[in-house]
């Protein structure tokens, strides 16, 4: 694998203000591991650890600064004291996890002080988390009896459920899920709580997977149809909910959509800024990824000796309220969603450094 050099490392940190990147090694394990540092205005970076057969160096790069000026943003608008990270580990969670792997990455993670915390992502379990946390204590989402709050995913959907509603209220008008119908992409750890919490509310629901195990269990718990994981995209529906990964709204795929909104908790769903544009000139509305997927975040975020479940879910419920915010931010700006929500993230993070000037001693 070889790392396409078309822009200095120290320029693509430069592009997006990235604090720090860290290359993580270890031959006897396998680890090759990237952790990258956005911005640590608000607090320490925390972000999960996603392992994927990237196919190029250059591709995990990228994927990993995206995510963690992500993370940044996320936490700002979900108004938390966490700055943006997030790690990518090169390999296929299949077949090239281990103990020692993770202990390695958690080591690394330790060398960094608590400048990042990390948590699950895509690829990897609270299985993995635990392996890290004999390691370091710079770590969120471990189960229960490990001192975690567990597999943050459900928290994540019932965050994207409340962002989907507000997502509707405001094109469509209505507060009734009833009916509608759904096109969901990804059936994985959120993509299945959501489909299940759509489905009792009443949704009709088109899914698909890569992994067809996945959409099956759909097909069998909420009657949802199986659809060929390209045929996502043609699927006459009301909603377009992505739950896989991310640059999926691109050139390509939204001339084909025929919905009128997308909420959904995949990272990164824009491929590029010019994409937001073509979707809003389609009429469709875009819900901001990282304003409705942050409840997962929330969750980790309350882990400690003072979790308190239902405490939680009443902060993630009100993504809500945060995601009508961003649409009625960016009425009245004539702004799109996305950049809406940059806005409130830009402005609370220069709000919170500010008063770095304040001495505390
Ligand atoms: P997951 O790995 O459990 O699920 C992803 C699913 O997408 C898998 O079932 C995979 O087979 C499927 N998939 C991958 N590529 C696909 C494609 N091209 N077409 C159809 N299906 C495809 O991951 P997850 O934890 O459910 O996360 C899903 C998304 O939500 C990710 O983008 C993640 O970053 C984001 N997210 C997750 C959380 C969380 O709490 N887990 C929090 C915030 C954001």
């Amino acid at each position: 694998m070889k790392l396409e050099v078309s822009m200095s490392l120290f320029d693509k940190m430069a592009d997006h203000d990235h604090e720090q990147v860290v290359f993580c090694h270890d031959e006897s394990s396998g680890l090759r591991a990237i952790i990258a540092i956005h911005n640590t205005t608000l607090g320490p970076a925390l972000g999960g650890s996603r392992m994927w057969p990237y196919e190029t160096e250059n591709d995990a790069l990228q994927d990993v600064l995206r995510l963690s000026r992500g993370m940044t943003y996320k936490a700002a608008v979900a108004g938390l004291d966490l700055g943006g990270g997030k790690t990518v580990i090169i390999g296929d969670p299949k077949k090239d996890k281990s103990e020692a792997l993770f202990r390695a990455l958690g080591r690394f993670i330790e060398g960094l002080n608590g400048r990042y915390i990390t948590a699950e992502d895509v690829g990897t379990s609270t299985t993995d988390m635990a392996n890290i946390q004999r390691e370091t204590a710079h770590v969120r989402g471990c189960s229960a009896g490990a001192g975690g709050s567990g597999d943050p995913s459900p928290v994540t959907a019932y965050g994207a459920l409340r962002g989907f509603q507000a997502a509707v209220r405001w094109q469509l008008g209505t507060d009734e899920l009833k009916g509608l119908r759904v096109a969901l992409q990804g059936c994985g750890h959120v993509g299945y709580y959501l489909a299940k919490q759509l489905s009792d509310a009443g949704c009709e629901l088109v899914v698909t997977d890569i992994d067809e195990a996945r959409s099956a269990r759909l097909k069998e718990e909420c009657g949802a149809v199986v659809v060929d994981t390209d045929a996502i995209y043609d699927q006459e529906c009301d909603v377009f909910a992505p739950c896989a990964l991310g640059a999926i709204l691109n050139s390509d795929t939204i001339p084909r959509l025929k919905c009128k909104v997308i909420a959904g908790a995949a990272n990164n769903q824009l491929a590029t800024d010019a994409d937001g544009v073509a979707l809003a000139e389609r009429g469709i509305l875009y819900a901001p990824d990282y304003i409705v997927n942050a409840g997962g975040l929330i969750n980790v975020y309350h882990e400690g000796p003072n979790y308190n479940r239902e405490m939680v879910m009443e902060q993630v419920s009100r993504l809500y309220e945060t995601t009508l915010e961003v649409f009625r931010l960016a009425k009245e700006h004539g702004l799109r969603p996305e950049d809406a929500a940059t806005r409130l993230a830009e402005n609370r993070i220069a709000e919170v450094g500010r008063l770095r000037r304040i001495h505390r001693s």
